[in-house]
């Protein structure tokens, strides 16, 4: 069983995402954790799609080798951003031929010089349509508990979500910090009549500062009671990274207690921290 959706409905699923690295030693690195991680019987990998279409062939080699290498079910991350329709269906048409079924339709990000992009796709909706023109995938949207970045207000952002989610068959969360953020965005997303499966999305605090560049730029609040955690220990990186591991376990078992139909881990290449948060919610093996 290789479909994400007939995954989830035997679910919960335990999943994570990388990104295809730019050099030899950044490969080894990622085999390495892919093969750590085969351990714990991931259900899928998801592999991210570098900034307006910059890791195109990238993703596509490094999917397809995944799941043919590992058996892993695989899904390749698209983005809308910077490509012409043709050439998001010879893409999505390369991934039939080689047998991947998941893919995660995704608006993308403007350069962020502000510079002006060609491309004939603006929002995650419309390449989630021309997935559906090939036929035949199990089709992921992303979700922003704490609202998109771009978002003019609350009422239309669940709009569009609840939308866009309607027309695939899940979704996975941009990584949050409390609970709550995720269970209102579920109930909203049920007032609108939707209820596909929604994945939470887990980043395990493994350093500070990278966190806390990445909650400003994706818009999730790195929240101050979260941040006093690890005040007390901000010049010992061992112990922030066994902090992180701790309320990453502790947000996924709160999660999978309230109904969450699985998790995925930013394992950022890295096994061990991915590894921990299994085992101490006793799962995988
Ligand atoms: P959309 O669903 O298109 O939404 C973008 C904004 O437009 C929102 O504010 C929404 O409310 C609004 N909107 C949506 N539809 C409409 C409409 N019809 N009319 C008016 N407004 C509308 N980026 C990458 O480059 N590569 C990746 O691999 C990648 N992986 C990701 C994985 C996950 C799980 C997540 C959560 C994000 C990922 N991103 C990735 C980031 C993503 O591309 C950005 O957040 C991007 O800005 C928006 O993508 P989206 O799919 O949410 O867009």
């Amino acid at each position: 069983m290789t479909r994400i959706d007939a995954l989830l409905a035997a679910g919960p699923t335990f999943s994570f995402e990388v990104f295809p690295p730019k050099t030899p030693e950044g490969r080894e690195q990622l085999d390495l954790a892919l093969d750590e991680l085969a351990v714990v019987n991931p259900s899928f990998v998801s592999v991210t799609y570098g900034a307006g279409g910059s890791t195109r062939d990238l993703t596509r080699d490094l999917v397809i080798d995944i799941q043919s290498r590992t058996g892993i079910p695989s899904m390749a991350h698209l983005t809308c951003v910077a490509h012409r329709r043709d050439e998001l269906l010879e893409l999505v048409e390369d991934y039939r031929r080689a047998g991947i079924e998941n893919l995660l339709a995704l608006g993308g990000d403007p350069p962020a010089d502000g510079s002006d992009v060609p491309g004939e796709l603006t929002y995650a909706n419309e390449l989630v349509s021309l997935v559906a023109e090939v036929g035949g995938f199990c089709v992921g949207v992303a979700a922003q508990p704490e609202l998109h970045p771009r978002s003019t207000d609350r009422a239309s952002d669940r709009r569009h979500l609840a939308d866009k989610l309607a027309m695939a068959d899940f979704a996975v969360t941009q990584f949050f910090f409390e609970v709550e953020h995720y269970l209102s965005m579920v109930d909203e997303l049920t007032a609108l009549g939707v209820d596909k499966p929604v994945i939470p999305g887990i980043m395990p605090v493994t350093n500070l500062a990278a966190v806390d560049r990445m909650a400003a730029m994706s818009g999730a609040a790195f929240p101050a009671h979260v941040h006093a955690r690890f005040e007390p220990f901000a010049d010992d990186p061992e112990a922030v990274r066994r902090i992180g591991i701790e309320l990453a376990s502790e947000l996924s078992a709160a999660l999978l207690a309230a109904g969450a139909p699985g998790l995925h881990v930013y394992s950022l290449n890295r096994s061990a921290a991915t590894a921990a948060i299994h085992a101490n919610l006793g799962i995988g093996r």
